[in-house]
């Protein structure tokens, strides 16, 4: 197949924050170049799945594995090297910097150069910017982005910072995409475009893992889905078998 090496999957993953267990032997696969949401309530464990994919965390126990690379404890920039980008439930977007620079530092945190200079802004990391204008111009018009790419990337409205930060972590060229509540704050019509880039992005062979609160866009987006309930795997399947599952039906979806 195409897109060997693009399956996520955790192994019995535990994590603790002191004495809080917030993941519990989870187990489950994103399969490869399909969508997969995390669904769950509050401090069910979703943003900690997250973390720990992309080397926030590190697990208690239990592996992480991207394809047949091992990616249990591999610190955050060693993972984003191996092709896997992230999207923030809150973008942190320097306020200085254009939509297309921002867009473009998605590259540089994927493919170099070495961290030091881009903590410090050296101008090593602004000519690395400069190279990647040519790629962000290019997913800011797949976003419908590209009139705003000389505008200060830190006056957009949410919905539009959102759209950046997609933007930056696809011009990473990732294997892997994860993202945190990215359709939250967008109107319906940028939920559409979203819906139907992300698809866009998972027919190009990505493997997309999402957090996402809206059930309906869950049905409508995902290929799988898997339910966290108290830091454990409550139930996983397509959009349709969750929809149906009782226990789902009763404790999320209130009816
Ligand atoms: P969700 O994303 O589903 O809302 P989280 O993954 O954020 O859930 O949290 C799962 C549990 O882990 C919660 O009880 C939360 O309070 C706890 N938790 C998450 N991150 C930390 C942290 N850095 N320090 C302490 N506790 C944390």
């Amino acid at each position: 197949p195409a897109f060997d090496g693009r399956d996520v999957r955790l192994e019995s993953v535990s994590k603790s924050f002191g004495g809080v267990d917030a993941l519990r032997e989870v187990s489950f696969v994103a399969p490869a170049g399909r969508i997969t949401a995390l669904i769950g309530p509050n401090g069910s464990g979703k943003t900690t799945t997250l973390n720990l994919i992309n080397g926030f965390h590190k697990p208690g126990s239990g592996r992480v594995l991207l394809g047949d690379d091992e990616l249990t404890g591999l610190p955050a920039e060693r993972v984003a090297r191996l092709g896997v980008a992230r999207t923030f439930q809150t973008p942190a977007i320097p306020g200085e910097m254009s939509v297309l620079d921002v867009v473009g530092s998605g590259r540089i945190e994927a493919h170099g150069p070495a961290l030091l200079p881009v903590v410090l802004r050296l101008p090593r990391y602004w000519r690395a910017v400069a190279r990647n204008r040519k790629a962000a111009a290019g997913w800011l018009e797949i976003l419908g982005l590209g009139a705003i790419a000389a505008e200060p990337a830190a006056a957009m409205a949410l919905g539009t910072r959102r759209m950046i930060e997609l933007a930056r972590a696809l011009c990473a060229g990732p294997r892997v995409l994860l993202l945190d509540e990215v359709a939250s704050g967008l109107d319906p019509d940028e939920l559409q475009e979203l819906a139907g880039v992300l698809r866009k992005v998972r027919d190009a062979g990505v493997t997309v893992v999402v957090v996402e609160h809206n059930f309906s866009l869950v049905r409508s987006l995902a290929d799988h889905v898997v339910v966290l309930a108290g830091g454990a795997v409550l139930t996983d399947g397509d959009p349709r078998e969750i929809a149906e599952h009782p226990e789902v039906l009763e404790r999320f979806l209130g009816s």
